[in-house]
């Protein structure tokens, strides 16, 4: 194997004002404007040695693409990443699609591509100091934080609602993280952890808080051209929940194409959302830059249970760039797309993942998506996390 690539990480960049950050400090949001840090590179220096029909040898993990990463050192790694992309023709036909394929997350360590991202932050929390890390989770984020946090010798303290699947309370247990169990959603979650935090001299790895977990995701992007020969599909499904990874493959694809990986068309993105707790996809039937929290949100589907996400204005702007769009389905359709998943794929797919396979089909019917398309259906995380949940359903 060859040695990890060096970064070229060079500056942290405001996502809203443009102000540069010191990336060799720790940082949050935007000390100006409170949003989101984007990580930036030197990406001539970058494509000089990270080039896309010269990447056989590599690492087989996310890590496989270093000079775009943050990390200079050793990165806190467990295997995350470089999941497979599937084609499923019977799955295909069934929604009417010629060309259908599922980019498989479910085989990330910990069963979710929580994986990727918090193999980037912990290795950067560790990388800076941190000796304790704090986060408020609907579940995978949790398991995947207590996984790395282990690994890199991190304490962690999480927060989760305390009707979060058992599967993913005993994980974090196993894990050997402390957890907490809040009366209340996410939002409730990430208030107890910010308080953590403050009192205790912890780093809060909130998604998009901290800047490195949506360069963990983005990694995503970057395998779906490796693994389809330079070329991207014509329409992404994205389980939206934060919308870390949807922001993230949208930033992997510009810096792709600085580095002459891809030229300037894109995908169309699509943010699947529960029926219950929908508010990109309000907020972008309305043509708003900004989303309303939602209130009340339920649905079973623990990763799309958030009512209000911190990137939600860098959501709706790639929606909008790309041409794409946003649907929500019920929980008895993203159901029913788990069990095709299953059935038509041999592919066990969290609810999140179900629900691309409900929003395809509603998009086929409507003719947003034509048979000739190339179709790319993420399936963000594993059933085996949701038993108890998936055992109280008919099927
Ligand atoms: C967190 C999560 C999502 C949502 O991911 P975002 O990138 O935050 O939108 C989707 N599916 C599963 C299984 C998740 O754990």
């Amino acid at each position: 194997m060859t040695p990890l690539p060096a970064s070229t990480l060079s500056r942290l960049e405001c996502s809203n004002c443009g102000r540069v950050h010191e990336a060799l400090k720790l940082q949050g949001l935007c000390g100006h404007c409170d949003r989101p840090l984007l990580a930036r590179y030197d990406l001539g220096k970058a494509g000089a040695t990270l080039k896309l029909h010269e990447m056989a040898g590599r690492r087989s993990d996310m890590w496989r693409y270093g000079e775009v990463l943050p990390v200079a050192g050793e990165p806190v790694s467990l295997g995350e990443g470089f999941t497979p992309l599937l084609r499923a023709p019977r799955l295909g036909a069934n929604l009417g699609v010629d060309d259908l394929r599922v980019k498989d997350e479910s085989l990330n360590p910990t069963g979710s591509f929580k994986a990727r991202g918090l193999s980037a932050a912990i290795s950067m929390a560790r990388e800076r100091g941190v000796a304790k890390v704090v986060l408020p989770t609907a579940g995978n984020a949790g398991v995947a934080t207590a996984a790395y946090a282990a690994a890199a010798n991190l304490e962690a303290e999480i927060f989760c609602p305390a009707d979060t699947p058992v599967a993913f309370v005993q994980a974090m247990k196993l894990l050997g993280a402390r957890v907490h169990l809040v009366d209340g959603l996410i939002d409730r979650c990430g208030a107890a952890a910010r308080e953590a935090a403050a009192a205790g001299d912890a780093f809060d790895l909130s998604t998009l808080k901290e800047p490195y977990r949506l360069e963990g995701k983005k990694t995503m992007g970057y395998e779906l051209v490796e693994q389809m020969g330079g070329c991207l599909p014509d329409v992404i499904f994205y389980p939206t929940g934060g919308g870390t990874g949807l922001i993230g493959m949208w930033k992997a694809f510009q810096e792709m194409e600085e580095m002459g990986w891809i030229g300037s068309a894109r995908p169309r993105m699509v943010s699947v959302q529960a029926a219950g707790c929908a508010p990109m996809v309000r907020a972008f039937a309305a043509g708003a830059t900004r989303a309303v929290p939602w209130e009340n949100a339920s649905t079973l589907a623990a990763g799309l249970r958030v009512p209000g996400a911190v990137g939600d204005m860098l959501i709706l702007s790639c929606l909008r760039d790309s041409g794409g769009t946003a649907v929500a389905v019920t929980d008895e359709e993203m159901l029913a797309g788990v069990r095709l998943l299953g059935r038509l794929a041999g592919i066990l797919a969290a609810p999140e993942g179900g629900a691309t396979v409900a929003a395809a089909r509603r998009l086929r019917e409507e003719g947003y998506l034509a048979a000739s398309d190339t179709v790319v259906l993420f399936n963000t995380g594993t059933a085996l996390s949701y038993m108890d949940v998936l055992a109280g359903v008919p099927h």
